[in-house]
């Protein structure tokens, strides 16, 4: 491997850099503040999370270094603090209610003072009242935690159907997510599709549903369809693992802009939530976890389209609310050979999907032969990553266990995945020199990088709580 930069790599960097400069420069000169605010949050990205998809693509060209994403290209960068209030490693409910109201709270709490009483304002509330349109949205359920934190006011992130209520009495223009976890309650009433339609809100589901109702609806609610949410209501499917008739986070990104640039004359705050890093990085999934990031950037290079037409109104703002899984890259060896997680072909919760599907075809017959070729045809694991006869024996292992029904399940905090898959992604991480320290968060870093008007508050060491007072402060929403 080379450990340059490609010629042409670095000329794009070049005309990249000085383009960013120009927007700069033009939106220091225009001195004006920003009209157009977009807030990406990428769940449980941490720095070492985003270096990994910058490494990972670098190596796919055989190269050692990073390929600079979207984001990462921005020209402000500062490192950001994440514990809440009651621990030092915080939960998505608090770091989402810090990232939205500029105040800690305790792990758990939803737009709530530690006391679980005291109701705190958002900056979502604040671009509302200042009369820019606004939109909070997700690539998992609208009422988790993070988009939950810009609207709801709920002592505890569970309350989904208490949650869904809050949505509809926030009265934002614009949410879009998987679905509502918890659409009814056992006690009966109005559910939350009807509480929506009740107070005004279109309900789309799928992005051709979108492009048809939106000219008509006064305020929206983007879903996915019925029948992926019957499949799995509580997040759209992760890009590794998506078919074409997926929702995704770029339409859901595309949708908020054609939506709220029409609704008001004084722009909008548009929150975007890359939710599922945070669930690949519970399951130890870096392949997963890798793809997710790239998703989120491709909808960031969408706002960033949007800032080179208003690049003197425009700030779009990058980060995470916490680390997950205590990532690292390197084991010992001063080695990584990140571009083996390029034959993963699925999430590891989908191959263990595709493993019980495997074990209902071929029942009893079912042998290591087929399962050992299965993994080098979804993992290259035997093929293109080279296994040593310890790796073998563990996988054959957790093969046999599996077939006289003696495995457990390995659970994470959002999946069940069997014993042979989690061995599987294991061996795979293993190989490409990839650790984790845990299946939870962790304390660790995590960035902030800006872009447009107001850019440059970003900068040095950060705390969470004072990143949505920089974006009040850029768009005069104090
Ligand atoms: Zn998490």
């Amino acid at each position: 491997m080379k450990d340059t930069d490609s010629p042409t790599h670095k000329n794009m960097k070049r005309i990249f850099s000085i383009f960013v400069l120009c927007l700069c420069s033009l939106a220091l000169w225009a001195g004006g503040q920003a009209k157009y605010v977009f807030y990406f949050i990428g769940d449980g990205m941490g720095v070492n999370q985003v270096n990994l998809a910058q490494t990972y693509l670098a190596a796919l060209e055989g190269r050692i270094g990073i390929q600079p994403l979207c984001f990462t290209s921005f020209p402000n960068a500062a490192l950001v603090t994440t514990y809440s209030a009651t621990n030092g490693v915080t939960d998505s409910a608090a770091a989402g209610t810090a990232l939205s109201t500029g105040s800690k709270t305790k792990n758990g709490a939803l737009g709530m003072k530690a006391d679980g009483k005291t109701p705190l304002q958002s900056i979502a509330r604040q671009a509302a009242a200042h009369g820019a349109a606004v939109g909070v949205s997700t690539s998992v359920s609208v009422d988790h935690a993070t988009p939950a934190a810009f609207y709801a006011q709920q002592a505890a992130r569970s309350s989904y159907h208490a949650i869904g209520t809050d949505l509809v009495r926030a009265g934002f223009d614009f949410y879009a997510g998987s679905d509502f976890l918890q659409p009814t309650t056992k006690e009966g009433g109005e559910n939350l599709y009807e509480q929506c339609q009740k107070a005004g809100y279109v309900i789309a589901r799928g992005y051709e549903d979108f492009q048809s109702q939106q000219k008509k609806a006064k305020k929206l609610l983007l879903l996915q369809t019925e029948e992926a949410s019957a499949k799995d209501r509580s997040s759209l499917p992760y890009a590794i693992d998506r078919t074409d008739d997926a929702l995704t986070l770029s339409q859901i990104t595309q949708a908020g802009i054609d939506f709220l640039s029409q609704k008001s004359k004084k722009g909008f705050f548009l929150m975007v939530e890359g939710g599922k890093i945070d669930w690949a990085c519970h399951s130890n999934d870096a392949a997963t976890a890798i793809h997710e990031i790239l998703d989120m950037d491709k909808a960031v290079s969408i706002a960033f389209d949007f800032l080179k037409k208003h690049p003197e109104e425009t700030l779009i703002v990058v980060t995470a609310d916490h680390e997950t899984g205590g990532l690292v890259m390197g084991r010992g060896p001063y080695e990584l050979h990140s571009d083996l997680l390029q034959h993963q072909r699925m999430s590891v919760e989908a191959y263990a999907a595709h493993l019980k599907e495997l074990q209902k075809q071929h029942g009893d017959s079912l042998s290591w032969d087929t399962v050992k070729q299965d993994l080098a045809e979804n993992w290259g694991l035997g093929k293109e990553v080279k296994l040593s006869e310890k790796q073998e024996k563990r996988l054959e292992n957790a093969f046999r266990s599996m077939k006289e029904g003696s495995s457990t399940d390995h659970k994470t905090l959002y999946a069940s995945i069997s014993a042979l898959a989690d061995a599987a992604r294991a061996t795979l991480a293993e190989c490409a020199l990839i650790g984790w320290q845990s299946g939870g968060h962790s304390n660790g870093y995590v960035p902030v990088f800006a872009v447009g008007v107001g850019a440059e508050k970003f900068h040095g060491q950060m705390d969470n709580t004072e990143i949505p007072l920089r974006i009040a402060e850029a768009a005069g929403w104090e």
